[in-house]
């Protein structure tokens, strides 16, 4: 089996945008799949799309908003005031049950029928804010299952799980995408592309690894003041 083909869980974020251009490097042919969810912001999904195309890549739009009609989080229901930080005890609100259980799932159905097999997503154990299904034991295990599911050799490739939010943004400088993250990248929770509301639990997490990066680099122009 030929395996020159890698299909990207492409959100439109830091992370995964990242991972796109890494699966650019890895891969001869690169597609993408992203999914709706009941996420607060639109905004999020017509930014990936736009950095698809300019990476010159396939881009898959799936819906599966029954995940945030069935369990209750602050990321698809305004109702719910967005946790800050992680409970001592638990996950913070923002934690959507089942998301990457379901994401890698259905990619990987998608990409059985592109004939692809090599998965690539995001997650990371590093800086994953108390989310289960971010470990790489979970990880692992879903990749068991879905090779016995299917009865294929899948592999998912996590090139971002034993690296902080620094060395993310280390890996996308040296893939020559540092500015295009930068700018065109949605992960802020309120909504606001690029270096994001600032305040936010993800803009705190992507803006203390930039300053980190960046410092380590010399470039004092993200210092705080
Ligand atoms: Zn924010």
């Amino acid at each position: 089996m030929e395996r020159n083909k890698a299909l990207v869980v492409f959100s439109g974020g830091q992370d995964s945008t990242t991972c796109l251009f890494w699966a650019l490097e890895n891969f001869k042919e690169v597609h993408t799949i992203t999914f709706t969810y009941g996420q607060r912001h639109g905004i999020e999904v017509e930014m990936a799309r736009k950095i698809a195309e300019k990476a010159g890549v396939d881009f898959h739009l799936t819906d599966i908003a029954a995940i945030a009609s069935i369990g209750r989080n602050s990321l698809t229901d305004s109702s719910i005031e967005m946790d800050q930080k992680k409970p001592a005890d638990s996950f913070p609100n923002t934690f959507v049950p089942g998301r990457n259980l379901f994401f890698i799932s259905i990619a990987a159905v998608y990409a059985r029928e592109k004939g692809i097999y090599d998965i690539v997503t995001g997650v990371s154990q590093t800086d994953f804010s108390g989310y289960p299904d971010c470990r790489d034991s979970f990880i692992r295990s879903l990749n068991v299952t879905l090779n016995l599911a299917m009865d294929e050799q899948f592999v998912i490739h996590t090139p971002l799980m034993w690296i902080d939010k620094a060395q993310t943004w280390a890996l996308a400088d040296r893939l020559g995408v540092l500015e295009l993250v930068r700018k065109e990248t949605l992960t802020c929770y309120n909504g606001i592309p690029g270096d994001g509301c600032g305040h936010c639990p993800a803009c705190r997490l992507r803006n203390e690894g930039l300053r980190k990066y960046l410092e380590g680099q010399g470039d004092s122009s993200l210092r705080s003041e």
